[in-house]
C-alpha cells in the first residue's frame, strides 16, 4: 500500500494500519537515501504510535539540531561519534506532539554553504534530476521533503539562507522565523546572531503547523522572545495586502526565474492584493557584510573542537603538546570549507582590522535593518526570487571560485541579517522549480503564510 498523502490527511485519518505504515516509511527511507544521500543517519521508526499534534508523523532533523543519543554532527567530520545526550528545543517539542524522527539530514559543513557540497558525509542529490544540487545548507533536508512518498516534514535551519535556497531548488516550502521566535537551545551553531531553526514541507500549511509548535518563549536560549505559543493560520487570503517588490532583487537574476516571479505577483494582484515598486539601496553590501559577521562568530564557535570534548578524538603521543595535538586533529576533521572560513573570520576579527571589517560589516547590518523597517511602513510584504538561478549542475558548481560560491546568496543573505521572516514558496511549474520569496516584518509570520497559501493555489 501507498501513504502519497498529505500531512493534514495523515493526521486526520483513522484506519492506517501505523504498523504497516512504518514498514513502508522505514523502506522507503532507506531506499531513497541509498540513491540520493539525503541522511547523514536513518533512523528506524518504531510502531508504538504517540498522542499529540503530530501523532505518529515523521520528521526529518537537520544533522546541526541536537538529538539525544543520536549521532548529531552538523555534516562535519570533526563531530563524528558525537551523541549528545539531550534533545534540542524543537526536538522536545516535536516528541512531546507525537512525532518520531525519520533521521538527521545531510547538509553542509556546519551551514557553510550553498549547495551541500561541502558536506563531511557524501553530498545529496536533487530528486528531480539528481546531476543537480538540492541547494544548501539543508540540501537533504529539502530533498527529502521532495522526494518522500509518505507525509513528512522537516526541521531545518538558516544563517543566511540555508532552508529558502534548498526549498527553491527542491520546490517545496521552507520558513525562516524571526530571529529568536523559535529557540536556539540544542542548535549547533554556525554564527549565534544569525542562527534560526525553521520547517521545510510540501505545503504552507504543513510548515504552519511546525511553528505553531516550535515557536514560543524557551527560558534555555537567552536570545529567545517573549512570545507565547500560538496557532498560525494560513486563512484568510491576501485581499487589500501592499506587495513591495524591491527592484534590486531582480537585477543579475536568470530571466526564467524574474519571469516566472513576476507571473506570480500579477496572479497575486488579481487575487485582491496591489504592489509598490520600491528600492533596498544597501543590497549590494549586504553579501560582504554578512560573509564578514558570520565567519568571524563562526571562527570563534569553532574553537571548542579540539579533540578534546565532542566527536573526532586522535591519540595524545608522547612529547606531544597541546597544540600539536589541536591541529592534528582540527587539519583531519575539518574540511575545506570550515578552514576557509575560521582563517577568513579570525582575520575580520584582528586587532588593526577589526574596525576595517568587522566593525564596518555591523553598520552595514543597521544599514539594511533599517531599510527594511522604512519599506515595511509602505508596504505589508516583500515579495523577490528566492534565488537568481535556478537548481544548477553539479559539474557546473566544481566551476565555481568561493567567491562566485558565496555570491549565490546574495537575495537570501539581507533578511536573514536582518532576522525579518521570510517563506520561500514554489512559484512556477516548470521544469525546475523557481522559489519566490516572500518577506514581512518581525513577528508576520502568519502574513507571509497567508500569502503563501495564495501563491500555492495560484500558480
Ligand atoms: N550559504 C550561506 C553560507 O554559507 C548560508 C548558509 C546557512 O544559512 N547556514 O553562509
Amino acid at each position: 500500500m501507498g501513504y502519497n498523502i498529505s500531512v493534514s490527511e495523515f493526521l486526520e485519518s483513522r484506519d492506517i494500519d501505523y504498523g504497516d505504515f512504518v514498514a513502508y516509511v522505514n523502506a522507503e527511507t532507506r531506499r531513497l537515501n541509498s540513491k540520493l544521500f539525503f541522511f547523514q543517519s536513518v533512523c528506524e521508526l518504531k510502531t508504538v504510535e504517540q498522542n499529540g499534534k503530530l501523532s505518529g508523523l515523521p520528521v526529518s532533523v537537520k544533522d546541526c539540531i541536537c538529538t539525544k543519543g543520536i549521532q548529531s554532527s552538523a555534516g562535519s567530520a570533526i563531530l563524528e561519534g558525537y551523541k549528545p545526550p539531550f534533545d534540542a528545543t524543537v526536538v522536545s517539542a516535536i516528541k512531546n506532539e507525537g512525532s518520531q524522527i525519520l533521521g538527521k539530514t545531510n547538509q553542509d559543513e556546519f551551514g557553510f554553504g550553498t549547495f551541500s557540497v561541502n558536506s563531511g558525509y557524501g553530498v545529496p542529490k536533487n530528486p528531480l534530476d539528481p546531476e543537480r544540487t538540492c541547494g544548501g545548507s539543508s540540501g537533504g533536508a529539502g530533498g527529502i521533503t521532495a522526494a518522500a512518498t509518505f507525509p513528512h516534514i522537516a526541521l531545518a535551519e538558516s544563517t543566511g539562507g540555508s532552508i529558502s535556497c534548498p526549498a527553491s531548488f527542491c520546490g517545496v516550502v521552507g520558513l525562516t522565523p524571526t530571529y529568536g521566535l523559535v529557540s536556539r537551545y540544542g542548535l549547533i551553531d554556525y554564527a549565534n546572531s544569525l542562527d534560526k531553526i525553521g520547517p521545510m514541507g510540501k505545503t504552507v500549511d504543513d510548515v504552519a503547523l511546525m511553528l505553531s509548535i516550535i515557536a514560543g518563549y524557551d527560558e534555555m536560549d537567552s536570545t529567545s522572545l517573549p512570545e507565547k505559543q500560538k496557532h498560525y493560520s494560513t486563512e484568510g487570503g491576501i485581499k487589500g495586502m501592499v506587495i513591495g517588490v524591491p527592484k534590486e532583487y531582480f537585477e543579475n537574476v536568470d530571466e526564467q526565474v524574474s519571469k516566472s516571479v513576476w507571473n506570480t505577483i500579477k496572479k497575486m494582484e488579481s487575487a485582491g492584493a496591489s504592489y509598490v515598486e520600491i528600492s533596498l539601496p544597501s543590497t549590494k553590501y549586504a553579501l560582504s557584510a554578512y560573509y564578514i559577521i558570520a565567519t568571524a562568530e563562526a571562527s570563534t564557535n569553532l574553537a571548542r573542537y579540539c579533540g578534546l570534548r565532542y566527536g573526532l578524538h586522535s591519540e595524545l603521543k608522547e612529547g606531544q603538546s597541546f597544540n600539536e595535538y589541536y591541529a592534528k586533529t582540527r587539519s583531519a576533521g575539518f574540511g575545506e570549507e570550515a578552514k576557509r572560513r575560521i582563517i577568513l573570520g579570525t582575520f575580520a576579527r584582528m586587532s588593526g582590522y577589526r574596525d576595517q571589517y568587522y566593525m564596518k560589516a555591523l553598520k552595514v547590518r543597521t544599514l539594511v535593518i533599517n531599510e527594511f523597517k522604512k519599506a515595511f511602513k509602505k508596504c505589508d510584504l516583500l515579495a523577490a526570487p528566492t534565488m537568481p538561478i535556478t537548481a544548477p549542475k553539479f559539474s557546473d558548481i566544481q566551476k565555481l571560485t568561493p567567491l562566485e560560491n558565496y555570491q549565490m546568496d546574495v537575495l537570501t543573505v539581507p533578511p536573514n541579517l536582518a532576522g525579518i521572516p521570510m517563506l520561500s514558496v514554489p512559484c512556477s511549474s516548470g521544469k525546475l522549480p523557481v522559489g519566490m520569496h516572500l518577506m514581512a516584518d518581525y513577528l508576520q509570520e502568519e502574513r507571509l503564510l497567508k500569502a503563501g497559501k495564495v501563491v500555492e493555489a495560484v500558480k
